[in-house]
Order: structure tokens, then sequence, then C-alpha cells
């Protein structure tokens, strides 16, 4: 079998596309714009690309983007009085604490600030309480765009066998229980999980977040399976995600690339977030 492609930069482009119309139409009907703040504190160049890569996609679909930059050596309370501020900023309906913030400083004590309303990030102890309890609130970024892509290529989590590897607060846990939600059955697989060969090979959905270059090997999928790499790593050989692409595409129906499929899904989950944040303000 050779597997089709899951084009995720095509995917987020039409998402983007969505939310400018809608955008337009709230616009058009007096509305004001949906308004996104972000957050840097200190100076972590690659921090900065990612930021500007938001208000660039906030830009093309109309959001306002509002920016604000604090020193490295700032106190708590300076970046806690800035995270109120925009909690009471009735122009602003998400905020996004951009991490890793400096190591002086506690990154979850004050992404917790962020009013759980505009927490477009879904990374706060309330967020992930209601996505751990199947309540409606604001869900993280990266498994929301995994999930939104396999709903766009119409491949079905009701009672499939979904293996995640990667138990992490920002990708594998909060996956695991979107995929619960939506009445898979799910699998958590972890650096200390044994034989993860074997787990890996019942999946009919195979989620790879780990950080660990090509560890997923063909053989590691099953005839038929889907397969979504959320890994991103830069080696030599340039960005390659965690599972072996070439091998898994043999044996795999749908496959992410690395680049260009999940990655590009992040933001527009921002946006859609931010979106939603306005909907439940307005
Ligand atoms: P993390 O380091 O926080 O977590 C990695 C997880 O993998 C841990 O739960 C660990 O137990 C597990 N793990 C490590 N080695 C393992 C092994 N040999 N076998 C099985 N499990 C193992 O990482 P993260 O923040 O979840 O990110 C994971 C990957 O996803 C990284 O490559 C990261 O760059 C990428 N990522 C991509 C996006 C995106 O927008 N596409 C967003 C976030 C993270």
């Amino acid at each position: 079998m050779t597997a089709k492609l899951i084009d995720g930069k095509a995917i987020a482009a039409s998402i983007r596309g969505e939310i400018a119309t809608e955008v337009e139409q709230l616009v058009a009907s007096g509305g004001r714009r949906p308004g996104l703040a972000t957050i840097i504190v200190g100076e972590d160049p690659a921090s900065a690309v990612y930021v500007a890569n938001k208000h660039k996609a906030c830009d093309e679909v109309g959001f306002l983007g509002f920016h604000h930059e604090l020193p490295g050596p700032s106190p708590f309370e300076a970046v806690a009085s800035l995270i109120a501020e925009l909690n009471s900023d009735s122009a602003v309906d998400g905020i996004l604490l951009q991490l890793p913030v400096p190591d002086s400083l506690d990154g979850g004590r004050l992404t917790s600030l962020i009013s759980p309303d505009k927490d477009v990030d879904g990374l706060t102890a309330t967020s992930a309480g209601l996505l751990a309890l199947g309540r409606k609130g604001l869900r993280p970024c990266t498994p929301s765009g995994a999930v939104e892509l396999l709903d766009r290529t119409g491949v079905e989590l009701e009672g499939a066998e979904v293996v995640i590897v990667g138990r992490s607060d920002l990708v594998g846990k909060p996956l695991a229980s979107m995929c619960l939600e939506r009445n898979a059955t799910v699998t958590v697989c972890h650096s200390r999980t044994r034989n993860l060969q074997g787990v890996a090979q019942r999946a009919d959905i195979l989620i790879a977040a780990v950080g660990v270059p090509n560890l997923i090997k063909g053989d590691w999928v099953k005839e038929g399976a889907t397969v979504i790499d959320v890994g991103i790593n830069r080696t030599e050989a340039g960005l390659v995600g965690d599972v072996d692409f070439n091998e898994a595409s043999q044996r795999a129906a749908f496959i992410t690339p690395v680049p260009g499929g999940v990655g590009p899904m992040t933001i527009a989950m921002l946006l859609r977030n931010t979106l939603a944040a306005y909907g439940s303000m307005a």
C-alpha cells in the first residue's frame, strides 16, 4: 500500500480562509474584530519567530494583534500585572504567553493567571480540567490540529484503536482525552512502555509526539493504518518527524508529512480558539 498524504498546509489554509470569511461577516454586521494578545519575556530568537508567524496569521484573517515584550529579568509581578491588564481588556479575546519564559520565572504559574475564557493555548489547569471532564472549554492547539486533520480526511475516531506515543501535557495527554471524548479506544505510550513496537502495531490510528527522529519504523505500522506525526526534529538531513516516513508510507493508508502536516495546523487552531473565545464574549 502507498499512503495518501494528509496535506496539513492545504487544510490549514482552508481553515484560515473559513475564519477570514467569518471575520468579514462579523465586521460587516457591525461587530468588532477578534483580538489576540501575545507576550514574550526575554529574547529567545525561536519564540520571536513563532510569535511573528502568529501575528502574520492574525493579520491574514482580519484579527487585531497586540504584542507585548518584557525584558528577560522582569519580575514575576510585572508579567502577572500585564496578564491581569489583558484579562480585563475587552478588545482582547485571546492571550498567549509564549513559552519558555526565562528560568527565573515559573511559566506554569504565569500561564495559570490567564483567564480561562481567554486561554487560547488551552494550557491553563482550568482548561486541562475541563477537557479531562469532557466539558466545554478551549482545547490545546496542536492536539486539536491532529484531530482536525483526522476529521477532514474522513478518518473515523469512534471505536478506533488509537495509540499515542508521548504523554506530554502539551500534546500526548490532551490528545488522549480528545480521542476518548470522540469514543476511540486509546492507549498512551511513553519512554517506559514495554514492547512499544507491539503496542504501535495494534493501532488503527498511530500518533507520534515524542521528539525522537524516525523512532517509529515502517513495520510498527499496521497495514492500512493512519499515521499522524506530531514530531518536529532538526537533523543534518533537515526537519524530520518521529516516524520513518519512507517506510511507514509503504504500509499506512494515510500519513502526515513533516514538515507540512500537523505543524501548520497549530496556528490555524489558535485562530479558531480566538474566534471561539470572541464568540463566548459576544
Ligand atoms: P516532550 O519532550 O514534552 O514529551 C515527549 C514524550 O515522549 C514524553 O512523554 C516521553 O515519555 C515520550 N518519549 C520520549 N522518548 C521516548 C521513547 N524512546 N519511546 C517512547 N516514548 C518516548 O515533547 P512534546 O512537547 O510533547 O513534543 C513532542 C514532539 O512534538 C517534539 O518533536 C516537538 O517538537 C513536537 N511538537 C510539534 C508541535 C507542532 O506544532 N507540530 C507542537 C508541539 C510539539
